[in-house]
């Protein structure tokens, strides 16, 4: 079908949105993204490019982003003593970068795209699958309609895209707690521990590193509700000491991120004109570092699925058919590591470091990342 032409609103400028805009765009639609706040401001801590989000970057020409990220081979796993539990795979190629140099890549990507307008402080109330979109201006106050050949609901996990299309979503609670942050501190290596407080994994930065922590442990659960800090450091410093030299340099509780693990699944992710991308469709438990990456990947079919389709109802399908059971299978994996690594009684933790991390290093690991990567790297950079 003909992309050139379409009239498109996208809700959300963050990574599902931004990569969706720009595709479309440089296709020849014309864009109206949406978002919330009232400012893309610097946020969030950092984020792990995959292979399958690295091509989607190539293929947006952000490079220079690509170029400024440290470049890894994987993460060891490993126990409270440093010993590996489970080598990366062969292959690995991890990005480093900060999540705020992702979004202004993006979003200065966006500004100098013809085709894309860009409107914030406007939060979507309400999109129908017949294509009408109901905004209203935060400053103001004031609401707008609009109609799109096609609304992208790029709008996260709490979509409010998804809440009125018939998408058959289930969002579940994980009750799991994760913590991210930026110290100036640097890593000694990549590490992800997994100890008797649950996870604390280490990447490094260009300047410094980010950091990751689960709070497994009613100890840590408390420090998180009392916002303290001191009480962080120590119970992380007894479970994982080199855990100690990353959070020492931070000064205040807010420098961490407190996000609970919640898992998006949608029988379907499409409905008349409606689309999910991103973790409106599919937010996932983050032990795989593929939710932004399949949010990228999304992008990427959505538009190649309605390049290819004699329609629109076509290429919709399309999309869901060929995402959902590559992201399912990803989503799946993630929530099991994300299980395990949290077992924190001595019985199970001996079973899992001595008997089922020996097994799994033993398993088809190109397979795995075949999976984990979901479409071929060279096929989603355009070559
Ligand atoms: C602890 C943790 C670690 C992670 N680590 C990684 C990693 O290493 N690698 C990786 O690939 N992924 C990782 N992820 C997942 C990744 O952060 C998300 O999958 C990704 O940010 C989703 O992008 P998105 O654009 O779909 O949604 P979001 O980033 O949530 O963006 C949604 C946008 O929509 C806007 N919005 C929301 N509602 C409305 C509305 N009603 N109207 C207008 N605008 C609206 C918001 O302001 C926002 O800008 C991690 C997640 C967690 C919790």
């Amino acid at each position: 079908m003909q992309v050139q032409g379409m009239q498109v609103v996208v809700a959300g400028a963050a990574t599902a949105g931004a990569a969706t805009a720009l595709l479309l765009a440089r296709a020849g639609a014309t864009v109206r993204v949406l978002d919330r706040v009232p400012e893309m401001r610097a946020a969030g801590a950092g984020i792990a490019l995959a292979a399958n989000g690295q091509a989607v970057l190539e293929r947006l020409q952000l490079n220079t982003l690509l170029n400024q990220a440290t470049q890894i081979n994987g993460a060891r796993i490993v126990d409270a003593n440093e010993r590996t539990l489970l080598a990366p795979p062969e292959g690995t190629d991890l990005r480093i970068v900060t999540r705020a140099a992702l979004q202004a890549a993006l979003f200065e990507a966006m500004r100098s795209t013809p085709g894309i307008a860009i409107t914030l402080g406007v939060t979507v109330e309400a999109a129908t699958p017949d294509g009408r979109v109901i905004v209203r201006h935060s400053a103001s106050g004031q609401r707008e309609a609009m109609q799109a050949d096609l609304v992208v609901g790029a709008d996260g996990v709490h979509s409010r895209v998804r809440e009125q299309g018939r998408f058959g979503a289930s969002v579940r609670r994980s009750g799991i707690h994760y913590v991210r942050a930026l110290s100036p501190a640097a890593p000694s290596e990549a590490l992800e521990a997994w100890t008797s407080a649950g996870l604390f994994g280490m990447l490094p930065l260009q300047r410094g590193s980010y950091l990751y922590a689960s709070c497994g442990t009613p100890e840590l659960e408390r420090a998180i509700e009392a916002a303290d800090l001191d009480a962080f450091r120590m119970a992380w410093q007894r479970a994982f000491a080199p855990s100690a030299t990353l959070l020492a340099p931070l000064q205040r509780f807010d420098e961490l991120l407190v996000h609970e693990v919640i898992r998006v699944s949608c029988r379907q992710w499409h409905d008349g004109r409606l689309v999910l991308v991103g973790d409106a469709a599919h937010a996932m438990a983050p032990n795989l570092g593929q939710g932004g990456n399949s949010a990228l990947v999304d992008a990427v079919v959505l538009m190649e699925s309605l390049r290819n389709a004699k329609d629109l109802p076509e290429a919709l399908a399309q999309y869901t058919a060929r995402r959902r059971p590559a992201v399912q299978r990803v989503a799946d994996t993630s929530a099991r590591l994300g299980q395990i690594s949290e077992w924190t009684q001595p019985a199970m933790r001996w079973l899992r470091d001595r008997v089922l991390m020996p097994l799994a290093s033993r398993g088809d690991s190109s397979r795995m990342m075949r999976d984990v990567l979901q479409e071929d790297p060279g096929w989603l950079r355009g070559r």
